[in-house]
């Protein structure tokens, strides 16, 4: 089928814009339609026949197989979803408020909740361990600016939710498993032939990861099946469409001979989980010299204290038990292995510090700014904290953005019938943090774009696409998208 063909048909099921070659999931499930002929369905010969084959089963290719089964257009389309690591274990969504939480955490957007809850993956994670946040608050230490977002504005209960990714992934496992997505042993792709003319399906090769394994207790000649047993470690499918969804290194994507371009942050990534004295519910991100911190609300209770907390003053007020929060803190490669290294109450000090501007994050320009007269000062002044601690440089930029651009701003919008602007929101001191407990990793940032995102029957998607510098996206579902296939 022509390129022409397939953009036209993904576009009119996909949410991107018409003119972008980023198709959307639903772009792909078009493709994939468009793809299967009449007789589509899997053959029992050998090696059989699937319409969809999807390499890799993270969140990714799992919300693809989920959604290509749940469309009514493709439904009927039969999807294979080879990865070379066990899934999660439907353990995680059991409703378990005393395991302590995993570092890698996603914000999801209420688009992702709602393609969650199309493809019946939702009420498991809801019910098993999602945090709703209800506002956002991003700063940074070079100037008096902020923005606060709250729900009730666009009248919605919340902005979102923070949700363990491991929860995420094991509830969308599960429901692939309900829709009939045919999940072969753990295995790794061995290789992989796109066929030469229209009329030839790609072929895929399949290795389980226990044919090392075999093999040896094949040599030693205790089982195994002997030669055969390591042979049948090796499977064959046909497929009509193949999707890489392996992840950032791809070695679907490079077996397609697809090159990709990028470039390194020379940043890391440090996650982990810190007490705060008093619950809350915003997602919180001070950008610093070297990146954006973020303090996001997950599910768990903390004791409020104070145990194990870097700032004696800061550990009180834990008369509500404290909650839980998630950090990603984006700094130099060095500081974040050094952030990972450091003691509980180290760790926890320093997110203090660095959130509330306290020590060597103070604020250079704006000594007063996130200390609690600051809060106080904005509490008594809908300007905020704009009128604290300020340089010589933020006083003349106030004034200018107070004397012109602000009464112009005004003139406009009236001029267009909207009513002037609502005040500028207060800035708020995030909670104090008084403890760290859990495991803790950094996690190199890049950007990676391959080349091209399809070749005759093969699309790539999520970060075997386009793995993007994500902290600040905020939504892996974003990231579904992408792709036609010339099938
Ligand atoms: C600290 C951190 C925070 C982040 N926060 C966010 C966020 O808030 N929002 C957001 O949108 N994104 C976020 N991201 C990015 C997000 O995690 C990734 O974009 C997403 O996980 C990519 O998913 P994927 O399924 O494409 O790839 P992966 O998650 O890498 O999955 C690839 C799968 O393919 C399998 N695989 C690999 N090679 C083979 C092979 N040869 N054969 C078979 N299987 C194979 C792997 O086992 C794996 O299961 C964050 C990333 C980091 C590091």
């Amino acid at each position: 089928m022509r390129l022409a063909r397939v953009l036209a048909a993904a576009t009119t099921t996909s949410s991107s814009s018409g003119a972008s070659p980023f198709l959307g999931v639903r772009g792909v499930a078009a493709a994939a339609a468009s793809s299967a002929s009449s007789s589509s369905s899997t053959t029992t010969t050998t090696p059989p026949v699937v319409d969809v084959c999807i390499v890799g089963g993270g969140v990714v290719g799992t919300a693809l197989a989920c959604v290509l089964r749940s469309t009514p257009l493709t439904s009927h389309l039969s999807v294979m979803l080879a990865d070379r690591a066990p899934p999660p274990s439907s353990a995680w969504l059991d409703a378990n408020p005393s395991r302590h939480p995993e570092p890698r955490v996603s914000a999801l957007t209420p688009l992702s909740i709602r393609f969650l809850r199309d493809v019946g993956a939702w009420d498991r994670v809801s019910n098993a361990r999602a945090r709703p946040f209800k506002t956002m608050q991003v700063w940074d230490d070079a100037s008096n600016g902020h923005v606060r977002y709250d729900a009730r504005e666009v009248g919605e209960d919340a902005l979102g939710a923070v949700v363990e990714n491991v929860v995420i992934h094991a509830a969308l496992h599960e429901a692939a498993t309900r829709l009939g997505v045919i999940f072969p042993p753990p295995s790794s792709l061995a290789s992989l032939d796109l066929g030469g003319d229209p009329g030839t399906l790609a072929s895929v090769e399949f290795e389980e990861e226990e044919e090392e394994e075999k093999k040896e207790e094949t040599e030693n000649g205790d089982g195994g099946g002997g030669a055969d047993g390591a042979r049948e470690a090796r499977r064959r499918v046909r497929a009509r469409l193949v999707v890489a969804a392996d992840g950032a290194s791809s070695r679907t994507r490079t077996l397609a001979g697809l090159t990709v371009a990028g470039w390194s942050y020379h940043r890391k990534a440090a996650v982990g989980t810190v007490r705060t004295a008093i619950a809350h519910d915003t997602a919180w991100q001070r950008f610093l010299p070297n990146g954006p911190l973020a303090l996001l609300p997950i599910v768990g209770e903390g004791t409020g204290d104070g145990e194990g907390g870097g700032d004696e003053g800061a550990a009180g007020g834990g008369g509500d038990g404290g909650g839980l929060s998630n950090v990603v803190w984006t700094t130099t490669n060095e500081d974040a292995d050094r952030l990972c290294k450091l003691s509980d109450e180290d760790f926890a000090a320093e997110v203090h510090a660095a959130l509330r501007a306290e020590g060597k994050y103070a604020v250079k320009t704006s000594p007063a700014w996130g200390s609690d007269a600051a809060a106080a000062d904005a509490d008594a002044d809908d300007g905020g904290a704009e009128n604290v601690g300020r340089s010589d440089f933020d006083r003349l930029q106030t004034s200018l953005v107070d004397s012109l651009l602000r009464p112009a701003s005004k003139l406009a919008l009236r001029g267009v019938g909207v009513a002037a602007a609502s005040p500028a929101p207060v800035f708020e001191l995030p909670p104090a943090v008084v403890g760290a407990s859990g495991a803790r990793g950094a996690f190199p940032l890049a950007t990676r774009l391959a080349g091209r995102y399809s070749l005759r029957r093969l699309a790539l998607v999520g970060d075997a696409a386009h793995q993007a510098r994500s902290i600040s996206h905020w939504s892996p579902y974003d990231r579904v998208g992408v792709v036609n296939a010339d099938t």
